[in-house]
């Protein structure tokens, strides 16, 4: 199967088309260096794509989700959706469609789920990665934990991915965007060009020095 395939199928999700093929041909790309991560597995649109890449690619995604649902999804909340409430329990589980998603696939093997917080799995979490997805919660102290979680886990030459990004306010909520200026300036990463809301940033390089890092240097310098 190839990722142009997944256009004609419908998974629950918020990722536009042009996203998704980026997604795929970063994953397809990183997973020769290393494992990539996502955190934000929801039903399993994006997983669909990196995974499809990373199989390409000869690698595996991890995919970590609570599979409670962000803020924004809880009942009452403009993202609810009835299909994910579990009637057992009246909670949001959206980790039977993510599964459902992977087995329509045959990603079993491919992609990884892990079921917990993010912040709690990266606490004890010792492989390097290559590619880091980030679109779990996008309340700022979400995207920020994510950020900090899994950013020194990432290989140089390897990739950030940061989706939701709107640097006009009138246009979505800022946290992640806000996230991936302050990795910019970290002066650790260079930007890479953006698909819609997705901000790809890579780690330089061992033995290089990014733009960032230059110019702060050149401000300073006797
Ligand atoms: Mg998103």
């Amino acid at each position: 199967m190839d990722f142009r395939d997944l256009r004609n199928r419908t998974f629950k999700g918020f990722l536009a088309e042009e996203e998704a093929a980026r997604l795929y041909d970063l994953a397809r790309e990183a997973s020769s260096l290393g494992a990539c991560l996502e955190i934000g597995s929801y039903c399993g649109l994006s997983a669909a794509y990196l995974g499809l890449g990373c199989r390409e690619g000869g690698g595996v995604l991890y995919s970590i989700d609570h599979h409670r649902g962000s803020e924004e999804q809880q009942p009452g909340e403009a993202y609810f959706d009835p299909d994910l409430l579990d009637s057992r329990t009246g909670r949001i589980d959206t980790f039977p469609l993510f599964r459902r998603t992977l087995e329509e696939l045959s990603l079993d093997g491919t992609v990884i789920p892990i079921v917990g917080r993010s912040a709690e799995i990266a606490a004890h979490w010792r492989s390097p990665l290559a590619l880091v997805f980030i679109d779990g919660g996008h309340t700022f102290e979400a995207a920020f934990n994510d950020y900090n979680s899994w950013v020194s886990h990432l290989i140089p030459g390897g990739c950030l991915a940061i989706h939701d990004l709107f640097p006009d306010p009138a246009k979505g909520g800022q946290a992640p965007w806000c996230v991936y200026n302050l990795a910019l300036a970290s002066g650790l990463f260079e930007a890479l060009p953006t698909t819609g809301t997705l901000g790809i940033l890579r780690r330089a390089p061992c033995g290089t020095i990014t733009a960032t890092a230059a110019a702060a240097w050149e401000k300073i310098r006797p």
